[in-house]
């Protein structure tokens, strides 16, 4: 972190913040330049509020030089994350893109087990489907709880697709992770901080979720509480933002995926169901998603979504499941990946 000080800053402004850093057991480098002179930061900074130093006076600014967030960095650590992924080990994160589909929420035995059927058949690798959900409005459906955590244990059982189910609050985490593969936190749980410590001292891989308002930085330190817990196997989800568009439901930040390969070394996958909000836009979307980096695919898929409990308008069918798995592999192979 450097200190820039404003032109005509004195020596005793230089040496307030020189004992400001020194106050955090930091030490100070000073560079005096022709204009302005700027103090570097050197040690373990965690401990320092920036604001603390800003306000002094004739601080000008506060530049970072490292990334806020360490572990999940690619600064820190060069090699890539492969997290395997349910009962056949898919090695997400490495060369093969994957695509996960499922409805939104487990509605009953029959309609699950048979989407299940469905998606392994496209060649998915893994289901997913709440069982319990985060819904807008208390009077919408909130998800069938322990019982759709047992149909998506038998949806497992008779596919050996990897089961990816959100776990909505603390009280749920036990019971979540004793059915899924893969624990879900959704964009609404972003910064629920101590669900994220708690996920981070449970064996088994999270895929989180883009909070709706978050920057990439936001996240990312959201993905650093989760590792900080112990829990190495944090997979990243794009799934578009809160802006003034109306015409789609979020808006999907395709750059985000190429921003965040750049950044980390935790696999990065693209949710263009929520990122849209409507199914015609899904497959161009999952194209882009791929093009830009995508590691894997989140998508919503149902048997019938004009009779969907939840997100029936973004869910596309079986058949539309099998046409975007053709786009994927093609679009994975032109960028020396397959799928
Ligand atoms: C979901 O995946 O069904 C979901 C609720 O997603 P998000 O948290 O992204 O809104
Ligand atoms: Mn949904």
């Amino acid at each position: 972190m450097i200190v820039v000080m404003k032109p005509g800053a004195s020596e005793k402004n230089i040496q307030h913040v020189v004992d400001l850093i020194r106050d955090y057991d930091l030490k100070e480098h000073i560079i005096y330049g022709t204009d302005r002179t700027v103090v570097a930061c050197l040690g373990d900074k965690r401990m320092l509020d920036k604001g603390a130093i800003e306000n002094a006076p004739m601080v000008e600014k506060i530049v970072p030089i490292l990334a806020p967030y360490k572990r999940a960095s690619l600064e820190v650590k060069k090699e890539k994350t492969i997290i395997e992924i349910g009962p056949e080990k898919f090695p997400l994160g490495g060369s093969k893109v994957g695509v996960i589909a499922g409805p939104c929420a487990v509605e009953n035995r029959d309609q699950l087990l048979k989407t299940a059927e469905k998606v392994k058949k496209a060649g998915c690798i893994g289901i997913r489907a709440g069982a319990y959900k985060p819904r807008t409005s208390p009077y919408s459906f909130q998800g069938l709880g322990v019982e759709g955590l047992k149909i998506l244990a038998e949806a497992r059982a008779q596919t050996g697709l990897a089961v990816v189910t959100e776990v909505i609050g603390l009280e749920q985490l036990d019971v979540v992770a004793e059915y899924a593969d893969v624990l879900q936190i959704g964009a609404r749980n972003m910064q629920h901080y101590p669900l994220l410590e708690a996920v981070g001292k449970i064996n088994k891989p999270v895929l989180l979720k883009r909070g709706m308002s978050a920057h990439l930085d936001e996240f990312l330190l959201a993905a650093e509480y989760i590792i900080n817990g112990g829990n190495t196997n944090v997979i990243l989800c794009e799934r578009g933002i809160r802006t003034f568009e109306k015409y789609v439901r979020n808006t999907l930040c395709i750059s985000a995926i190429a921003e965040l390969k750049d950044k980390t070394h935790l696999p990065v996958i693209l949710d263009p169901s929520h990122g849209t909000g409507h199914a015609h836009l899904v497959g161009p979307a999952s194209a882009a998603g791929v093009a830009a980096g995508a590691d894997a695919l989140l998508i919503e898929c149902h048997l019938d979504p004009e009779h969907a409990a939840s997100d029936g308008a973004q869910s596309i069918t079986p058949a539309a499941l099998v046409e975007l798995m053709a786009k994927v592999k093609r679009i994975a192979q032109a960028i020396d990946r397959s799928a």
